[in-house]
């Protein structure tokens, strides 16, 4: 492939195969696609890649699709495989299943372009502007020439906490355990779910010490329409006070009239990421700080089966939830010592467990990520923060911000790392229509 108008996206998850799919819908011929996944499979990523039939997705199938204006097309491909499962899109798959959707997705999208997707199965270690384009170099040690990047680097795989003690679920170092040996989980939400997932598929039977902020599980789905918001009523840059009070009184209005708070949190959807931006850094700060534990449990639900699963397991007393701050950890014998501070109090609790796992979710800092080409990219000024550190500061167009505030004229990012920027950019629903978006102006680039 020619550098003309060949475009690189480093990271084959979600992001990169909406990216790639959203690109391949241009019918120009000189529009060129390379999609470098260091995983070997194109699509599932780290967050379709869970094997477990109880993994599973937590939007509705309905909500799915590779693309906002064909909502059915998850659903529909799910009825081609089996129209009596999947009679209903208000169904909660597993997650490797939308892994093969992605597949299939990225595998259409390029059987209908014959010679204009390339994929690789390479680790990229570092992208550069260069006079011409960019650079991607990679870890086999030759590199690619393109007109333009973007980054759809997703997640990072290193727990936040837990001094490289603490294990991230069904990575390489969660190994098989003592059917009885007590574990504890950082985190309380949907990533702790998955791990409580694994634990019982192994069949675990010790106890499981569940430490979060505020001591709650995510709440259950329900299958209710999201109520219509007018923008003009959603209180943009007030203080975060003002808007709990505002959200408080709508759920207690929409109860009143016989519906249900979800509405109230599905209907304000379409204004997050305009919220997020309407605040100054410290109110963003405190709604991370304070108000993020509730709005998670409230906004990231679960399928209703897997939530009565999972308060049966804390009802019969195998999961215990405790609100309280994670201090700190230490190797302790053959385990794990894990010091907690419970809410309200200044004690110190030490607990011996024989693992903990760290499940805590946006809590990184981009700062210490992992990542070869977002490390380089920091190092070398070409990338730089953003306010929170929770991701790496872009413009309106994705379009990468260096140290000293140039914006990038050919490297973007799309997906979880922009979450500085939009906050809500974790799931499909928003990650689509920030593809669609960033592809039309991609396709545009001289
Ligand atoms: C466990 C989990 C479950 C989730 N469940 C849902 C859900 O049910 N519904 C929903 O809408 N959202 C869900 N999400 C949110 C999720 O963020 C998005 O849906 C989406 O999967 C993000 O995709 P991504 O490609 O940005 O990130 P990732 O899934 O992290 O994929 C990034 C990919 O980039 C590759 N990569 C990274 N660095 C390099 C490199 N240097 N060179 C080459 N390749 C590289 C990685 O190998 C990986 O395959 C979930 C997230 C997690 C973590």
């Amino acid at each position: 492939m020619s550098a003309g108008k060949t475009g690189i996206i480093i990271g084959g998850g979600a992001s990169g195969v909406l990216l790639a799919a959203h690109l391949l819908r241009n019918p120009d011929p000189d529009l060129r696609v390379v999609l470098i996944e260091r995983q070997g499979r194109f699509g599932p990523g780290l967050a379709y890649s869970a094997l477990g039939r109880d993994h599973r997705v937590n939007v509705p199938a309905r909500g799915m699709s590779a693309f906002a204006d064909e909502p059915e097309h998850f659903w529909h491909w799910l009825q081609r495989r089996d129209p009596a499962t999947y009679a209903n899109s208000w169904t909660f798959v597993p997650r490797r299943l939308y892994g093969a959707y992605l597949e299939d997705v990225l595998r259409q999208a390029g059987a209908r372009q014959p010679g204009r997707l390339r994929v690789l199965s390479e680790e990229a270690e570092a992208v550069r502007q260069t006079a011409a384009g960019v650079e991607v170099a990679l870890a086999n040690g030759t590199s690619l020439a393109g007109h333009w990047a973007a980054l759809a680097v997703g997640h990072e795989t290193q727990p936040a906490r837990g001094k490289g003690i603490a294990v991230r679920a069904g990575s390489d170092r969660d190994t098989p355990l003592d059917a009885d040996d007590p574990v504890m989980i950082l985190g309380s939400g949907l990533s702790m779910v998955d791990a409580w997932v694994s634990l019982s598929m192994a069949q675990h039977r010790g106890p499981i010490i569940v430490v979060s902020r505020n001591g709650q599980l995510p709440q259950a789905h329900e299958d209710v329409p999201p109520l219509a918001i007018d923008s003009a009523d959603v209180p943009l840059g007030t203080s975060l006070t003002y808007l709990m009070g505002w959200l408080r009184e709508l759920v207690r209005e929409t109860r009143a009239s016989g519906g249900d708070w979800r509405s109230v949190i599905d209907g304000l959807r379409p204004y997050n990421q305009r919220l997020w931006q309407s605040w100054p850094a410290r109110e963003k700060r405190q709604f991370l700080r304070h108000v993020r534990p509730w709005w998670n449990i409230h906004r990231h639900r679960l399928p209703p089966d897997l939530h009565a699963g999972l308060q049966r397991a804390v009802n019969a007393g195998q999961v215990t939830l405790i609100a309280a701050e994670f201090v700190g950890i230490e190797r302790s014998g053959g385990g794990v010592r894990a010091t907690i501070r419970p809410r309200g109090t200044d004690r110190r609790d030490r607990i011996d467990v024989a693992r903990v796992y760290d499940c805590g979710g946006v809590s990184v800092d981009v700062r210490a990520s992992g990542n070869p080409v977002v490390r380089h990219l920091i190092q070398t000024g070409a990338a730089r923060p953003d306010d929170m550190h929770i991701g790496l500061d872009v413009d309106e167009n994705c379009a990468l911000i260096g140290a000293g505030g140039a914006v990038s004229s050919r490297i973007r990012v799309v997906g979880p790392l922009t979450r500085g920027r939009y906050f809500e950019i974790e799931a499909v629903p928003d990650i689509r229509v920030q593809c669609a978006r960033i592809a039309d102006s991609l396709q545009a680039m001289r």
